[in-house]
């Protein structure tokens, strides 16, 4: 394991051409701090900014703008260490093979040291909020619901069938905070956490629980919400509120009325018509279901590992779960094989950062075209398989029965309940010295490569 928290320096900004190079450890939220010095933004953000740019990169981060791509859309060049210590770059032009594996390398190419990024002049946005129900979200869907302000989000309460729709745009207005009120503080967080620890003996209690906080933190009636100006930095991000598990998936937008009509009905107990196997009965989930957009139509070169969807925009369905005071929430496993069943129907792809249930690795392997594309470069950088863990081999590689298939590969030992809720893994890599002639050749087959001295030296 290796920890970049301390490589985490900004390398050089040039601010006319907007172009900042940064190294890899560096967390979203001390980037953007270092950006708003020079009047100087990130084009975009996910939820949080507690994420690494070298995590978020790898992972296929988003946020939610019809307007935008992957966060990693931005990324104009990338220094990476291969297993062989030496750094190389990559970038559209050089060594194209590499960066596209590494524009979503999910940790098995190498350490990326060193990323430089187009960013924008710093903006704040002003944003607003406010209640609909589903049913005019849907009748919107194909209308200006996703593209009337540059960015756009949903939360789907599914027992009231009713969401919050939250836009911004960039405005020169200067900053006005939200209205604090004492639900939306401290108070609401810890009532909300309370109510869904008491559900996880009782869940029916869940749809009760859902309309009491919605209605009392967001206003009774439809069109009830609030506003703000922030500076983007703060104002795109939001309160994920307690440990969850995350299921995403990315599924074309124009499947998106299909989709949650249909998952509403089974959340709601009319099966039949949901056309998903499988009873809800006696199933309640959390609030609220995460509905987010991107289009990376236009993105070049696209990411060999992109989940997004290449010829149109891309719809996110997020189906979240709480884990209320660390603890696992009853309904998980079911919920998520219907939701997943219902996303592989609509042509869906797992977000790579959360949480799967029923995906295969033959599943992944089907929803990837250019997954040998992926492993070829990736088994050329690191022959022996020093950034090869047990997820790589469950879900990208070759099955391997069982046994070694690369001299370095991490080995699963065990997973054990933890006591505060989870798992606990436990792996074992081989203690074995890397051979230099494989190490050696593993660069030398990255033709094109510029040899560099380690970014460590
Ligand atoms: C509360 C929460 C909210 C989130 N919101 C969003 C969201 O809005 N949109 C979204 O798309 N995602 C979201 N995510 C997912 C998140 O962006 C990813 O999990 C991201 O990878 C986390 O970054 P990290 O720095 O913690 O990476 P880690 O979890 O440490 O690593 C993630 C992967 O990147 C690899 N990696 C990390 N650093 C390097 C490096 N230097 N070189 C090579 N590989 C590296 C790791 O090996 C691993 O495979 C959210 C996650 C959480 C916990």
């Amino acid at each position: 394991m290796v920890n970049l928290d301390y490589y985490d320096k900004i390398v050089s900004i040039d601010k006319d051409r907007k172009i900042v190079v940064m190294q890899a450890g560096i967390r979203l939220h001390d980037l953007g701090l270092k950006l708003k010095e020079h009047g100087l933004a990130m084009p975009n953000l996910g939820s949080i900014d507690h994420q690494s740019i070298a995590g978020a990169i790898g992972t296929g981060t988003h946020g939610s703008s019809t307007k935008h791509g992957l966060l990693s859309q931005s990324v104009m060049g990338l220094k990476i260490m291969l297993a062989n210590g030496r750094t190389v770059s990559c970038s559209a032009e050089q060594n194209q093979d590499l960066f596209r594996a590494a524009l979503v390398s999910l940790g098995a190419l190498g350490i990326v040291v060193e990323v430089t990024f187009q960013v924008v002049p710093a903006f704040n946005i002003e944003w607003s909020q406010s209640l609909h129900s589903l049913e005019e979200i849907v009748e919107d869907w194909n209308k200006d619901l996703w593209t009337q302000k540059e960015f756009t989000r949903v939360w789907w309460m599914p027992y009231m069938k009713r969401v919050i729709k939250w836009r911004a745009e960039k405005t020169d207005r200067p900053e006005m905070s939200p209205v604090a009120n004492w639900w939306s503080g401290r108070l609401g967080y810890h009532t909300y956490h309370i109510l869904l620890y008491v559900a996880q003996w009782f869940p029916s209690l869940l749809p009760k629980i859902e309309s009491f906080v919605i209605n009392v933190q967001y206003g009774f009636k439809d069109g009830a919400g609030s506003t703000a100006i922030q500076e983007s930095r703060t104002g795109l991000l939001m309160n994920c509120l307690y440990s969850q598990f995350v299921n995403e998936w990315a599924i074309p937008l124009n499947k998106g009325p299909e989709a949650i009509t249909r998952l509403s009905n089974w959340l709601n107990g009319d099966e039949e018509a949901s056309g998903i196997p499988g009873s809800s009965k006696g199933l309640y989930v959390h609030a609220p279901i995460e509905v987010r957009v991107s289009d990376t139509s236009t993105t070049t070169p696209r990411p060999y590992l992109d989940n997004t969807v290449p010829d149109s925009p891309t719809l996110y369905l997020n189906a979240t779960l709480y884990r209320p005071y660390n603890q696992d929430p009853p309904c998980h496993k079911r919920y998520y094989e219907a939701f997943e069943y219902l996303m592989k129907e609509m042509g869906g792809r797992p977000h790579w950062a959360k949480n799967i249930h029923t995906v295969t690795r033959e599943d992944v392997h089907n929803m990837y075209p250019n997954m040998n594309d992926w492993i070829r470069v990736r088994n050329e950088v690191d022959p022996e398989g020093m950034f090869v863990g047990d997820w790589h081999r469950r879900y990208l590689l070759p099955s391997d029965n069982g046994k070694p298939v690369l001299p370095n590969e991490e080995r699963k030992v065990k997973i054990e309940t933890a006591r505060a809720g989870g798992v606990d893994w436990t792996g074992h890599i081989p203690s074995k010295p890397l051979s230099p002639q494989g190490s050696e050749e593993s660069f030398e087959m990255m033709h094109g490569v510029e040899a560099e001295k380690s970014a460590f030296e």
